[in-house]
């Protein structure tokens, strides 16, 4: 579990399985998740109280939305679970409810097609499982958003501070030896530095004016050398603080800009697939989360919409409202896409496209 905590990017998989929740029945509700240790240990929690099935369905042990956005967690994985698990004797009804944010990776069609399950997509948080089964599987327009709080952002967050302060920390030690000279004082404030860096970000980037990571980092690293340099000049720091200081929170700063996505799926990953490309043989265990699309604007092309409002459905940013005057979908404020492509991939008109 800590290992799933704080170095989540590599993935922390539990075995596929079929979990009885209580008494269910031969009517019960089935619920999917991905296969992340953590996402089941939370689901788990949300749903104690229920009668239901969990299919635990491979997913590299990646969670639901980085696998889903990215290759980890797809259409034939859920249709292998349905086909192992023998969830097909345990209950008489065909309707499976996935999360909301595996809508990106799978596809009811096909599912449908495959095993003959309905597919329906439930909330975007677990915790919200409960009153949408008791609502009769009906979602609200606030169990259908995606928010992602300070206390969310941190927790991502730790899975750059934990890992980068692992290999600062080798680095400075065998640094140390080499010149032999190992510095407490030097090795506490770059590790603080690093803290301030990558916590700092989550509260201070959403609010610098700029659209994507990049930008967003480089006003905030202006910010850094400034502040750096001001405490060289008031004393604070001596020469080969302020050098180290400065080198570091370049460094620190490029890594968050790369993959601000990481830290805030509200906004873009910087890292592209030109990159994506480049590593993924030799590197696949440590970018399995960033096999995202490129950057785009999303557009809908009303006249082919047949209304059938699966984008209402699963956009987690709540950005289609039913018109129904002519019975077809309007994209408001289409800037406040994420790219998640979930409405794309899932659109059954074929009329909506990331540009
Ligand atoms: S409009 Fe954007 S955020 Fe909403 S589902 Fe489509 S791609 Fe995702
Ligand atoms: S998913 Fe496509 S066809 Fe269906 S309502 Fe949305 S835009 Fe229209």
């Amino acid at each position: 579990m800590f290992g799933a905590y704080f170095f989540r990017w590599i993935g922390f998989p539990i075995e596929p399985d079929v979990i009885k929740i209580g008494n269910p029945t031969k009517e019960s509700p089935v619920l999917l998740t991905c296969n992340f240790i953590l996402t089941v240990k939370r689901v788990l929690k949300e749903i104690k109280n229920l009668d239901c099935y969990l299919l635990v369905a491979p997913s590299n042990g990646i969670n639901v939305w980085c696998g889903a956005c990215g290759d980890d967690f797809h259409t034939d994985q859920v249709i292998s679970i349905i086909k192992t698990s023998g969830i097909n004797e345990l209950v008489s009804h065909r309707t499976l409810i996935l999360p909301q944010l595996s809508a990106s990776g799978l596809d009811p069609i096909l599912i449908k097609k495959k095993v003959g399950w309905n597919v329906k997509f439930g909330p975007v948080y677990a915790k919200d499982i409960p009153e949408y089964i008791n609502n009769n599987f009906q979602k609200t327009e606030k169990q259908r958003i995606i928010r992602f709080p300070i206390k969310k952002r941190a927790e991502m967050a730790n899975l750059y501070f934990f890992s980068i302060f692992l290999i600062f920390s080798v680095i400075y030690w065998i640094v140390s030896l080499i010149i032999q000279s190992y510095n407490l004082t030097l090795y506490l404030n770059s590790t603080i530095l690093m803290f301030i860096i990558i916590y700092g970000s989550l509260i201070i980037l959403p609010n610098i004016p700029f659209k994507t990571g990049r930008p967003k980092v480089l006003v905030y690293e202006i910010v850094l050398i400034i502040i750096i340099v001001s405490l060289f000049f008031i004393g604070f720091l001596n020469l080969f603080y302020l050098i180290w200081d400065i080198v570091l929170s370049v460094l620190v700063a490029y890594i968050v800009a790369e993959d601000f996505h990481g830290l805030t799926p509200i906004y873009k990953s910087e890292m592209g697939e030109k990159s994506w490309n480049k590593g993924k043989d030799k590197f696949k265990f440590l970018f399995s989360e960033y096999k995202l699309q490129p950057y785009g604007q999303i557009a809908l092309e009303r006249e082919k919409c047949i209304g059938c409002k699966v984008c209402i459905e699963i956009c987690p940013r709540n950005l289609y409202v039913f018109n129904e005057t002519d019975k077809k979908v309007d994209l408001r404020t289409p800037e406040k896409c994420i790219n998640c492509n979930a409405c794309v991939k899932r659109c059954l008109a074929k009329c909506l496209i990331i540009q």
